[in-house]
Order: C-alpha cells, then sequence, then structure tokens
C-alpha cells in the first residue's frame, strides 16, 4: 500500500494530473478532500494501530479513523490526543493541529507526533522527526495537505483509565447561567487541565427553536468533578454524563448525509460576547429560510493558556499563552437542499462578518483561525503569523520544489493563495 502511494505520486505529479488526497472526509467544504476531473487517494486502507513494546508511542496509519485508534489503544490503558468524534479522520485532523479533550494537558493532537512518514513529490517516502529533515517536521504540525502524503504518524501515548463524559441540555431560557458556567470554566486561573467542554446554541430553521448542548468531559473517570459543579446545578432537559471509556464515548452515532458547512473565529472569553454573538446569530438568522430542512450551530470550546503551550515553538499554529486564556467558535450549518447552498453560504459569512466587527469592538478578536473549522474564503495559514506563513513556503518549496502539493492539489488552504 505505502510502494502504491508512492508510485500513485510519482505517475501522476509526472502527468500534471490533479489529485486529492483524503483520509476519513470529514472535511466539510467541497473538493478539500475529493476533485472533480482528477483522481482522489484514499488513505482509508492504511488504518492499522499498533504500538511500541512498552506501549509508550502508537503508529498510526493516517487512513484510520480515531475510533480504530481508542479502540486498539484502550485495550492497554492508554490513549492518543486525538479528535472527540470517533469517525474523524487521523491524517485531516493531525496536520491541522488538532483539538483533543487531552489537549489543556499536551497541547494539540500535533503536538503529541514525534515522527510522521510521509511520501513526497518525488515519490520518495521518507521519516521525519525532530533529528531528520526537523523543518519538515515542524511543518506538518499545521501545515495541512501542503507537503505531502502523510501515510503513519507515530505520537506518544497517554494513560488513560476511563473518562468522565456525556451530553447535557439545557432550555435556551437558562442562556445566561450556561454562559456563564462556560465563561468560569475556559477562564479558570489555574485552568483545569482535565477539563475539557464544547457548549453549542443549536437553531432549528423551520420550527425557529434554540437549544442548548453541552459536552463536559473530565479525562479522569472520576464523578462530579469541581470544575462542572455551576453547570450541573442549572436545570437540565437531560444530563448523560458518565464515566466510560474513550472509544464508548468516541463513538457518535454516524452523521447524517447534509450539505455542511464550517467557520470559525477566535475570541477572549467573556460573557458579553458571548451573548452578544447569541444575539446576532438569533437576529440574523431567525427570518432565514430555504427548502427543505437547515439547523445551525454555534459552538464555543476553551482555548486556556496551558493548552497553547507544550507547542508553541514547535507547531506552526502561532498560538501563544501571552495571548491569555481564548475560546474558538465552530460557526456551522447543515441542510438538506443542495440548491440552497449560495444562500446559506452567504448567510453564514454575513453572521461571522457581524460576530468579528462586535468582538473587535469589545476588543475581544484574536488573530488565530482554527484551520480545521475555517470556512474556504478564511485564511488559517496567515493567521500563524507572518513568520509561520513564511517558514512554511520556504520548507514547501525545499521538499516540493515544483510546487505539486500546490498547483495539482487544489483542496484545502494553500501556501501560495
Ligand atoms: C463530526 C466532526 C467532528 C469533528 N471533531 C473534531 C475534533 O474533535 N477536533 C478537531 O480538531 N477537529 C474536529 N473536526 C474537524 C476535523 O479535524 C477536520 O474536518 C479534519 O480535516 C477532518 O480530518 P479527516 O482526515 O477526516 O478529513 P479529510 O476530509 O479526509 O481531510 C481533510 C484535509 O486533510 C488532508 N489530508 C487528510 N489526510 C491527509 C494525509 N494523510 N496526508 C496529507 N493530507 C491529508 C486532505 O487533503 C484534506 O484537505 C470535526 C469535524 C467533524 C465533521
Amino acid at each position: 500500500m505505502l510502494v502504491d502511494v508512492a508510485s500513485i505520486i510519482t505517475t501522476i505529479a509526472n502527468q500534471n494530473c490533479s489529485f486529492a488526497i483524503k483520509s476519513q472526509g470529514h472535511a466539510p467544504a467541497a473538493g478539500f478532500a475529493n476533485i472533480d476531473k482528477g483522481i482522489t487517494i484514499d488513505l482509508t486502507g492504511l488504518n492499522a494501530v499498533t504500538t511500541s513494546e512498552d506501549a509508550s508511542i502508537a503508529h498510526v496509519g493516517t487512513g484510520a479513523s480515531w475510533l480504530d485508534v481508542y479502540a486498539h489503544l484502550d485495550s492497554l490503558n492508554k490513549t492518543v490526543a486525538g479528535g472527540r468524534n470517533g469517525g474523524v479522520g487521523v491524517g485531516g485532523l493531525t496536520l491541522g493541529g488538532g483539538i483533543s479533550y487531552f489537549s489543556p494537558q499536551v497541547g494539540f493532537t500535533c503536538d503529541s507526533a514525534t515522527n510522521f512518514e510521509i511520501v513526497l513529490a518525488n515519490g520518495e517516502l521518507v521519516e521525519t522527526n525532530a533529528s531528520s529533515q526537523s523543518d519538515l517536521f515542524r511543518a506538518l504540525k499545521g501545515g495541512l495537505n501542503n507537503f505531502g502524503v502523510v501515510t503513519r504518524i507515530d505520537f506518544h501515548t497517554l494513560p488513560m483509565d476511563g473518562i468522565l463524559g456525556g451530553r447535557v441540555v439545557n432550555d435556551i431560557s437558562h442562556r445566561s447561567e450556561v454562559f456563564n458556567a462556560f465563561r468560569n470554566i475556559a477562564d479558570a486561573h489555574p485552568y483545569d487541565v482535565h477539563a475539557s467542554i464544547t457548549t453549542s446554541a443549536i437553531f432549528n430553521a423551520v420550527t425557529k427553536a434554540w437549544t442548548l448542548l453541552s459536552a463536559p468531559i473530565y479525562t479522569k473517570p472520576q464523578t462530579n468533578p469541581k470544575v462542572y459543579a455551576e453547570l450541573f446545578a442549572i436545570p437540565s432537559i437531560s444530563n448523560t454524563v458518565k464515566v466510560t471509556q474513550l472509544h464508548t464515548l468516541a463513538n457518535e452515532s454516524a452523521i447524517a448525509q447534509t450539505n455542511q458547512l464550517f467557520s470559525t473565529g477566535t475570541y477572549g472569553v467573556s460573557t458579553q460576547l458571548l451573548d452578544r454573538i447569541f444575539g446576532i446569530c438569533n437576529d440574523t438568522l431567525h427570518n432565514f429560510n430555504v427548502a427543505g430542512s437547515l439547523q445551525w450551530i454555534a459552538t464555543f470550546e476553551p482555548l486556556p493558556m496551558v493548552f497553547v503551550s507544550p507547542g508553541v515553538h514547535d507547531n506552526v499554529l502561532g498560538t501563544s499563552p501571552e495571548n491569555g486564556n481564548a475560546m474558538i467558535l465552530l460557526f456551522s450549518a447543515s441542510w438538506s437542499d443542495h440548491d440552497a447552498s449560495s444562500s446559506v453560504h452567504a448567510k453564514l459569512e454575513e453572521v461571522l462578518r457581524k460576530i468579528n466587527t462586535a468582538a473587535r469592538e469589545m476588543g475581544q478578536l484574536r488573530e488565530f483561525v482554527y484551520a480545521n473549522y475555517a470556512g474556504t474564503k478564511q485564511k488559517p495559514i496567515s493567521s500563524y503569523g507572518a513568520q509561520n506563513d513564511a517558514f512554511l513556503r520556504h520548507v514547501a518549496k525545499k521538499y516540493d520544489p515544483h510546487g505539486i502539493f500546490q498547483s495539482q492539489v487544489p483542496g484545502g488552504f494553500k501556501l501560495f493563495d
């Protein structure tokens, strides 16, 4: 299979043929992991998960899903700081950074990588790590599909003996209390590194109803950790939080096959801003309708200082603890009628523009645009800062002098856009 990837690259690079690279295909943007009039290299056959003898390192094929990884490692009482939804692919998530339940402990998923096996533009298969082609090793920690086809990633493992997790649903009338609880978790000093939470405001455009859904996680098998006391005290419609195994928690139901779009922003942690974002979404989306179903989700997740510290010089994401605790917004739409796509796109961009304007006015807009959540018109790579941007271009020219992964792989965020 590895030989296949190398010979495919050699053949198609020489034919000037366009191609796409796909792991588990969870990037929602059209054309990021597939292609019209070209070849898609589907890596899902490269899904082996093995460990070193002492299980301190996991060797993972990039076509594996995170569920494959957790199912293997749970039985060894180990884990990797990987994706939260088990269906997401190892390749795409790690090359874009990767936010994990364990990120407050060990940083982005890419920060746990010790080695990348990659097929370069000339068809050569190389191992890249801190002592071999270390510039390429660093570039792959956030540099997306711009350098080659990554076929295996080795990760540091972490001990794992159970995890607390589940979902809490609150009526929208409890919005202020839920946003306050989120703020107090995300902006705690010190931040509890075992805490990982997403809080989503979900709008059903057909019923015009809002719901609040939080996924509070504690990376230890501990019931009722103090960090969630405030959230759990708010009257809820349902609360499924319990101690479980990571592969059970990650085994979420399959996502419905609808059109989907992501966009994102990073902001200072503030209840006023959370309220303002909710107000913008409600005002802008309430009377907007398309045929069929349409759902909007504004998901907030903490980006605490402890989270960005581990990889601060080792990855290219440009996040810094000096910027203080922050929160990431993933603003997404899913809808059934393909013909409605352009109006949904335009509405999503309008909402994000309004949110960023409000955040800027409040002094809460941060530079970082998280690539794995970014909309197609956003510029995550330039948000990494000029130095990282220049570094990535330099490394791309060194390892791919003819720009194969820039010109023949059109999908994804490119370095020379
Ligand atoms: C339901 C859902 C849950 C999510 N949960 C999380 C989460 O917990 N944390 C988080 O950080 N993100 C999360 N994301 C976002 C996710 O990280 C991105 O969508 C990511 O790109 C998906 O990776 P993939 O391998 O499945 O995607 P793909 O669509 O297969 O690939 C995404 C991009 O990466 C490139 N790529 C993939 N594999 C390789 C490779 N081996 N070599 C070179 N390039 C490659 C592709 O060309 C493409 O441009 C989630 C997304 C969804 C839809």
